[in-house]
């Protein structure tokens, strides 16, 4: 899901939902895709000789164009689906240039055999039921395995390997919660999805175990396969499909975890993942590391917009020495390494876990109070099974005053 800037009491979402189109209307589909890619490559060449003829040419200009194009089958196009071939294709001119002007060296833009999507912007499509309906296309069932909240302001039809979705881009009011009275440090990571300074552990699920070995022993027998083959295409699939599953399960997982943080914390404080990225990426090398670190920044996208939406502060804080410093006495122990799982100091003496000593000192980092003696409260754990929203605990101290007995 990603998002955009909104308007003033408003913000921009995309919900994406797999849909379910007969024969006939995945046909049209891909009709569609290929006139695109044709009403595409007739203006990169209108653009492309006007350059060479020294002309200038803008967006107005080949929008204009639209009309008079002579291509078999472009009546089949919806009309603002036309319009936004030719917003794509300035895309792609801009993004190149952009590219051209830090220096990096760059192609020319290519001729398109199909267009990857069919954007319905603003009209000609309309929602009823499970049904998605659009211009020129037909019905097709949409599976809203998600409730599609918000103002409906665009659809985008996509194709992917595992088959056909819908992103519904949607305008969203603004819904600012009343004051929680407390505040959060969040400690993210590839084993415990979430830390939180109030000692509440989020596992990532399990199921990753599984779906782990199920896809070494996909891709080793994709190995022997000959490429191309049938089989191969078969093993292939069916890889596909469990990546997917495993997405799905984690993005749904992501969405009860950045919505039960946001309606319970005024202000959450997390680590800037860019940097920690970096910090920790010679660690990232397995497969199962790779999926879930696609998931923190898919967690801080969540986080962050739902937060906006109500009214909440995400704050990032430098993840340099969260690790590695004592929450209860500002030790820095350098030596710290990635396998200590608890953080014993050897200046005071606590020994705590790892993550949550982290998430304290993003808590102190985050919200400038002085470090303060923290009580050893044990870890609860909620593993992911029971990972159900309304089951997440409510318990918390009062912050930003933060008080609890000082450790033995
Ligand atoms: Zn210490």
């Amino acid at each position: 899901m990603w998002r955009a800037k909104g308007k003033n009491n408003t913000i921009q979402l995309s919900f994406k939902y797999r849909i379910y189109p007969t024969k006939e209307v995945e046909e049209k589909f891909l009709k569609v895709m290929q006139i695109e890619a044709k009403v595409y490559n007739a203006l990169l060449d209108a653009v492309n000789n006007a350059r060479k003829e020294g002309r200038k040419i803008t967006p107005e200009d080949t929008q204009d164009m639209l009309k008079g194009l002579k291509i078999d089958g472009k009546d089949l196009v919806y009309s603002k689906a036309l319009q936004m071939v030719n917003n794509q294709l300035w895309y792609n001119i801009n993004a190149l240039h952009e590219l051209k002007r830090k220096g990096k060296k760059v192609g020319k833009l290519r001729h398109k055999k199909i267009m990857k999507i069919i954007n319905y912007n603003q009209s000609g499509f309309k929602v009823e039921g499970d049904k998605l309906i659009l211009s020129k296309i037909g019905e097709m069932r949409v599976l809203f395995h998600r409730p599609l909240e918000g103002k409906v302001k665009g659809v985008i039809i996509k194709k992917s390997a595992t088959g056909w979705y819908a992103v519904f881009q949607v305008e969203v009011e603004k819904k600012h919660l009343d004051k929680a009275g407390k505040v959060v440090g969040v400690d993210l990571g590839v084993d415990k999805l979430v830390t939180t300074s109030d000692g509440v552990v989020l596992e990532n699920p399990k199921v990753f175990d599984k779906v782990e070995r199920g896809m070494k022993i996909l891709q080793r027998s994709l190995s022997r396969k000959k490429r191309g083959s049938r089989n191969y295409e078969k093993v292939r699939e069916k890889l596909v499909k469990l990546h997917e599953h495993a997405k799905n399960l984690m993005s749904d997982f992501i969405h009860k975890v950045t919505s039960w943080l946001v309606e319970q914390y005024d202000e959450v404080y997390v680590e800037d993942l860019d940097v920690k990225e970096m910090v920790e990426d010679s660690e990232s090398k397995t497969l199962r590391k790779h999926i879930l670190h696609s998931n923190l920044s898919r967690f801080m996208s969540y986080l962050s917009y739902k937060a906006e939406r109500a009214g909440r502060r995400v704050v990032k804080v430098n993840p340099a020495y969260t690790s590695k410093t004592c929450a209860r006495c500002g030790y820095v122990k350098k030596d710290l390494s990635l396998a200590d799982r608890v953080f014993a100091c050897p200046n005071c003496g606590w020994s705590i876990d790892r993550d949550y000593n982290a998430s304290l000192n993003i808590l102190h980092t985050g919200s400038g109070l002085p470090l303060e003696p923290v009580d050893r409260r044990p870890l609860l754990y909620i593993p992911f099974s029971e990972g159900v929203y309304s089951k997440f605990p409510g318990r918390s101290r009062k912050s930003p005053s933060r008080g609890g007995d000082a450790p033995s």
